[in-house]
């Protein structure tokens, strides 16, 4: 599943071929995703160009509107990647679309934005400038934006039962944090992931942040990455894979302290931890 750092990679990867460029021509194939693209859309947005091209949690905005005028902003084209979606951009003459090939955005560069998504989980929706979208209300802050620290984590957590890795998962304390990452990071930081939210201490959490910020910019860093889109040549895991420390490595030895990992089923997702480390 393409996690946060994937959908800021794609953001940094197609914005330099669209960000300025006017759409010529949408073409929508398959509308049924998961919410089915509104039908009006390639009228809409046709003719518009590209102001900027943003992110927020997993969502990708791409601001249109018209290249003059005071208020130019017309509208926010939002694409979530899903389950199994993904971008490119196509230069020149455009191949024929594969089955998945959901859709395609043409712009006056020759360039177009196509949509790829086998399992039809990702979407493509409008927003009007003058609308709001309830997909986009009630998100957490970015764990990348200076908000997002150990006094925030800490106010918000206090009286909270909830376990410490369903706390940092839930969309409205902070967004992106998958659920490798949230293993991963409750490892570095050395706070067992069944621990109460309510009863973690300031310093900790301090300390959960630091891992949180270093493992998401690392992976955008490195191009983003899943478990499966990273799968190099040899079928073993790519370079990512190799650098996790707990999670999908039940059994194996701690790297800190040589325990074997425990796997154990939180919310009905796997959570991997070392019970000597993380307390
Ligand atoms: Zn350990």
């Amino acid at each position: 599943m393409p996690e946060l750092p994937e959908v800021e990679t794609t953001r940094r990867g197609i914005e330099p071929h669209i960000d300025g460029q006017r759409i010529t021509k949408m073409d929508i194939r398959q509308p049924k995703l998961r919410w089915p693209i509104p039908e009006h859309l390639e009228q809409t947005v046709k003719g518009l160009t590209v102001l900027a091209t943003k992110r927020r949690a997993k969502y990708l905005l791409i601001e249109l509107g018209r290249s003059t005028g005071a208020d130019p902003l017309v509208g926010t084209l939002i694409i979530h990647l899903g389950m199994s979606g993904s971008l490119r951009i196509i230069q020149g003459k455009p191949l024929a679309p594969a089955k998945h090939e959901h859709f395609d955005i043409r712009f006056n560069n020759k360039h177009m934005l196509r949509f790829t998504d086998p399992r039809r989980f990702g979407a493509c929706l409008w927003m009007a400038s003058d609308e709001s979208l309830a997909i986009l209300d009630n998100l957490g802050p970015e764990p990348l934006d200076d908000i997002f620290d150990g006094d925030y984590l800490f106010k918000k957590s206090r009286k909270r039962v909830v376990s410490i890795k369903s706390f940092i998962m839930d969309q409205k304390v902070v967004v992106g944090v998958g659920n490798i990452y949230a293993s991963e990071c409750l490892y570095l930081s050395g706070i067992n992931p069944k621990k109460a939210a309510g009863k973690i201490s300031k310093a900790k959490f301090a300390s959960l942040v630091d891992a949180i910020k270093q493992v998401l910019k690392k992976a955008i860093n490195e191009g983003g990455t899943t478990l499966k889109d990273f799968v190099g040549s040899d079928g073993k895991p790519g370079y990512f894979a190799q650098q996790l420390n707990v999670y999908g490595r039940k059994g194996d030895a701690c790297p800190a302290c040589h325990s074997p990992i425990k796997q154990i089923t939180q919310g009905q997702r796997s959570t991997f931890y070392c019970s000597n480390c993380q307390k």
